[in-house]
């Protein structure tokens, strides 16, 4: 079992594909752990995305991120962050399959739509950003 950190970004929130997006998970199979709604304060934003610091889209991102509020949450399963990020697809929506998410529902690099962990590290330090241990479930 694994577990792994989701965010459906301020894009997606606008567009209203958070039921969309929750539903695919839940009929993957996918337990949700923990799940809330929220605007991210710029400090957190900053930390969540702490390893693209030095990236000339940095500002933008962190702007883009904190815009208006978004889902967080957290899935559980068998090799969830994988099977997570190929439910994702790739980071830029013009490579996305169809059937990912990014694939389906976004076009463009800077809103692409949703957020999911990129190994198991990233995943336990991105959990622990946004939810305090007794909010999982
Ligand atoms: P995320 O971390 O948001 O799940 P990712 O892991 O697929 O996405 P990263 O390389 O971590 O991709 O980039 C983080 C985010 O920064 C991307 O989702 C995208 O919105 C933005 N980004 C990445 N590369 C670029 C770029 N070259 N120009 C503009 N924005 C970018
Ligand atoms: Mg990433």
């Amino acid at each position: 079992m694994e577990r792994t950190f989701v965010m459906v970004k301020p894009d997606g929130f606008r567009r209203g594909l958070v039921g969309e997006i929750l539903a695919r998970f839940e009929r993957k199979g996918f337990r949700i752990l923990a799940l809330k709604a929220l605007r991210i304060p710029r400090e957190l934003a900053e930390r969540h995305y702490a390893e693209h610091w030095e990236k000339p889209f940095f500002g933008s991102l962190v702007a883009f991120i904190t815009s208006g509020p978004v889902v967080a949450l957290v899935l559980e399963g068998p090799g969830a962050v994988a099977e997570v990020r190929k439910m994702v697809g790739a980071t830029h929506p013009k490579d996305a399959l169809p059937g990912t998410i990014r694939g389906d529902y976004a076009t463009t690099i800077d809103e692409n739509v949703i957020h999911a962990s990129a190994s198991l590290e990233d995943a336990q330090r991105e959990i622990a950003l946004f939810f305090r241990p007794e909010e999982l479930l």
